[in-house]
């Protein structure tokens, strides 16, 4: 089983100067999906690094495919980059913006990961003729994937599984858990469970039964939670509390409230440490506290709660209904306006109503508008009358990824007035392909892991709004594209007043395109959003927003 070994109590210390090994938290969510669990696991961190804790957050989600790259925004929100090149999922964007973790292509398994890692082994013959099952061999297999991200300066790991107790797919990885748990000592283990507490208007009452049944399901597996995490929508009177403790046989002080929070989700971390949970796990643990300093939460929350302005920034996309779809980008504009004393104001506008009649009618009034990534044709050509819009009335632009290559098409069409400018990925065989597969795509034929995918380094033109915004000119970015700006139409662009204001180290790539004579207007192919903090903004768009608030106060 790799690394994992079984500690003995004298391992683990408060301040006696023995080392104290890494310590582990299960996050599993019971009664419906979509409570949150990422969001609650990414909070718990922020409590525990508040304390000067070490900590490291990763993902179980039991469905086949290998990664969520190969899905459809619709089924499964945005696909979450991480800096070493995996395709993951989004709840890894509330880990990295909650924390200062690290993730990587560890942070992240499914059932598929599993699953093929196992079957490459059979394949190579590493289980010496053995029959190869569930258990052992592919719950080994999850309780290895949770040794690499428990590396040792890890203080504790916090892992989440995906989906609901009680689905068939979720069992191995609980079988897993409670192995991990029986071998690490219960003592270095917690169970949190997360769970919903309907409120049932007819009669007025919050039940608990939902929960009861989950923790019992949970029970049956063999797993006992430590702590209860429970949803809500209404104040909870404390009898409903002692119910639930006695009943899922917990210290009613182990049953936390997890009212919606009324501002914004950066509350919820200050929500669940008035009741201390950061207590509740480091007595668990046998650890002492540390600061459990919050200042910045605190001013992240106070800055969204009395904002000084207010803007309105159009975002325009393919999957604008669903806004897990784009979320890294509402949040990376929300850390913007945060930065900028400005309340962010979000009109999501669908692609296609732009693709005919008169933009004003869509647009008018807004302060910024963002394109961001997308794939194949439908909304195109929304997206391109979008930035024309954009760029002949000044407003500030922000374009990412497929936004970028609109960004170029658009300019090829209407400054350079090459009318058939397209990107090969939606007309193959235009006679202007200003946007064309990259080199290194022309041998690939899988789909899944294949794209030019992770941080890669970009460096910035002197003088550019980039350098300006960024501060310095050399930074690395994470990419998800197959696609990319044709270095053949560079030279006319140029002349035209579309400055190539970032490229790859050896100038061959183009990384940002900026117009000239334009207040704010940058388009890049990497996704900046991936790297945004609520109380450190991402420069791009901290730029935006600020560029919108000119605009807006000098329109006044
Ligand atoms: N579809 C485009 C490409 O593959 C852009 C991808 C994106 O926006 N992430 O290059």
């Amino acid at each position: 089983m790799g690394e994992i070994g079984c500690a003995s109590n004298s391992d683990y210390s408060r301040g006696n100067g023995l080392k104290v090994m890494t310590q582990y938290i299960f996050v599993t969510g019971g009664v419906v999906s979509g409570l949150g669990k990422g969001l609650t696991s990414a909070a718990i961190g922020t409590l525990l690094e508040s304390h000067g804790l070490k900590i490291a957050l990763q993902k179980f989600d039991p469905y086949i495919n290998v990664d969520p790259g190969t899905m459809s925004p619709f089924q499964h929100g945005e696909v979450y980059v991480t800096p070493d090149g995996a395709e993951t999922d989004l709840d890894l964007g509330h880990y990295e913006r909650f924390t200062s973790c690290e993730i990587s292509a560890h942070s992240n398994y499914t059932t598929g990961k599993i699953y093929s890692a196992v079957i490459q082994r059979e394949r190579r013959g590493d289980y010496l003729g053995k029959t190869v099952q569930v258990i052992p061999h592919i719950t080994d297999e999850i309780k290895d994937s949770i040794a690499k991200v428990g590396s040792t300066d890890v203080d504790v790991v916090i892992t989440e599984i995906g989906g609901t107790v009680g689905d068939i797919e979720s069992l191995p990885f609980l079988e897993a858990l409670r192995q991990f748990g029986h071998q690490h000592g219960r003592e270095n283990v917690l169970f949190i469970h997360l769970t919903l507490l309907p409120f049932i208007k007819a009669s007025g009452e919050i039940k608990t039964k939902p929960t009861q049944h989950s923790v019992g399901r949970l029970r049956e597996i063999g797993i006992l939670p430590d702590l209860l995490v429970c949803r809500t929508e209404m104040d909870v009177e404390k009898e409903v509390t002692e119910k639930l403790a006695l009943f899922c046989n917990v210290p009613v002080e182990s049953v936390f409230i997890e009212k919606d929070v009324e501002t914004s989700i950066y509350e919820l971390p200050l929500v669940l440490r008035q009741q201390q949970l950061d207590t509740q796990i480091l007595n668990h643990f046998r650890r002492e506290p540390g600061s459990g300093n919050m200042d910045n939460w605190i001013e992240v929350v106070e800055s969204l709660r009395h904002p000084k302005h207010e803007i309105e920034v159009a975002v325009v996309g393919k999957y604008i209904e669903l806004t897990d779809s784009y979320k890294s980008i509402y949040e990376a504009l929300t850390h913007g306006g945060i930065h900028n004393n400005t309340r962010v104001r979000f009109r999501r506008v669908q692609a296609e109503d732009l693709a005919n009649g008169d933009p004003e009618s869509v647009l008018g009034g807004v302060d910024a508008v963002l394109v961001p990534g997308g794939f194949g044709e439908r909304g195109l050509e929304g997206k391109v009358n979008t930035i024309q819009y954009a760029r002949e009335n000044n407003i500030p632009f922000l374009g990412i990824c497929y936004g970028m290559h609109a960004a170029v098409i658009e300019y090829c069409r209407n400054v350079l007035d090459i009318k058939e400018a397209s990107s090969t990925e939606i007309h193959k065989d235009t006679p202007h392909p200003v946007i064309t597969l990259l080199q290194e795509q022309h041998e690939v034929s899988e789909k899944g892991g294949t794209m030019r995918l992770g941080g890669w380094p970009c460096k910035f033109k002197e003088g550019s709004i980039c350098e300006k915004e960024y501060g310095v000119s050399d930074v690395s970015e994470r990419h998800r594209h197959r696609y990319e700006f044709n270095n053949d139409y560079r030279d006319q662009l140029i002349e035209a007043g579309l400055s190539i204001s970032g490229t790859s180290p050896d100038g061959n790539l183009v990384e940002v395109v900026e117009v000239e004579n334009h207040p704010w207007f940058v388009a890049c192919q990497y996704h900046p959003e991936f790297q945004s903090k609520p109380f450190d903004a991402h420069p791009l768009f901290r730029g935006l927003v600020k560029a919108a608030l000119e605009r807006r106060t000098q329109s006044v």
